[in-house]
């Protein structure tokens, strides 16, 4: 069913037309401690802030930045002290903002390698969504993040993850928010879901798709969190979770379960789909 939805979302996209929730606003919230919700109904964005200035990850579409704006404001904060920008995945539904929200701040674009040749190059050489109505405006990168590297600003320390096959770049995050007495373990993930018309043996463009996909499930089950995050809001429940002008409460986000059953169902898929493919079937 999940899989037939997000087919049905595609298709709608290759018609020229993004799903509505990826542009409808929704209510910024504090998730746990220094993390903040400022993305759309289901884009994702997650600002982290320090007190040396604060770090955007993932912005939507070319036309978020007014919403991402405002949900930055609503929080009290301002979208000009932002001074990384990060991304979960160089697809136009997570980076079409860059560039312009990196004229407005000045922020230092940091990428893994390989999404970093996608964001320079505005989306065209991606192995499967290099077509011109995927495209977004290219941007320069300021720094290379490397699989496991800790980054450091205003004392908050995150630990990046290379978690390759939805694009060969792909990567989450984790960091660890103390609150209330407690730490709570934060993974903004990247789940391995594959896009519809990916083949995952045979693809030319990026042949070892199937061998990084199945590490990355490997490594995503080795991972634990408290907080589960990711890409799209749907991912991790995030309306289940969280009612606009509900409380703060960061108990409501802590879910390793719902987290281990996201990894395992798009490994799930994965399989499935490796093992048609296998079969010859289309
Ligand atoms: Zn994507």
């Amino acid at each position: 069913m999940k899989k037939m939805v997000w087919g049905m979302l595609w298709a709608m996209t290759a018609f020229g037309a993004t799903p509505a929730e990826w542009s409808r606003p929704f209510q910024a919230h504090r998730v746990v401690g220094n993390v903040y919700y400022v993305g759309t109904s289901d884009l994702a964005c997650f600002l982290i802030v320090t007190p040396q200035g604060n770090i955007l990850i993932n912005t939507g579409l070319a036309d978020s930045v007014p919403l991402i704006r405002k949900s930055i404001s609503d929080l009290g904060f301002r979208l000009e002290d932002v001074r990384w920008l990060l991304t979960t995945q160089a697809h136009y539904d997570h980076v079409a903002a860059m560039a312009e929200i990196k004229r407005l701040t000045g922020a230092r674009i940091l990428a893994s390698e390989a999404d970093a040749v996608l964001l320079e190059d505005g989306g065209k050489s991606d192995f499967h969504f290099g077509a011109a109505e995927y495209n977004y405006a290219p941007v320069d990168l300021d720094d290379h993040i490397k699989d496991g590297q800790k980054l450091k600003l205003g004392g908050v320390e995150i630990t990046a993850y290379l978690h390759a096959g939805h694009t060969k770049g792909s990567m989450s995050y984790g960091l660890t928010v103390r609150e209330g007495g407690r730490d709570y373990r934060v993974l903004i993930a990247n789940m391995g879901t594959i896009n519809e018309g990916v083949k995952l043996l045979g693809e030319k463009n990026y042949p070892k798709i199937a061998e990084d996909y199945a590490r990355t499930f490997e490594r995503q089950k080795a991972l634990v969190c408290d907080v589960f995050l990711s890409s799209h809001a749907s991912q991790y429940g995030l309306h289940k979770k969280y009612a606009p002008g509900a409380a703060y409460d960061p108990q409501r986000f802590v879910d390793p379960e719902g987290y281990r059953r996201a990894v395992e169902g798009a490994e799930s898929n994965y399989r499935k789909q490796l093992a048609q493919e296998r079969a010859g079937k289309p």
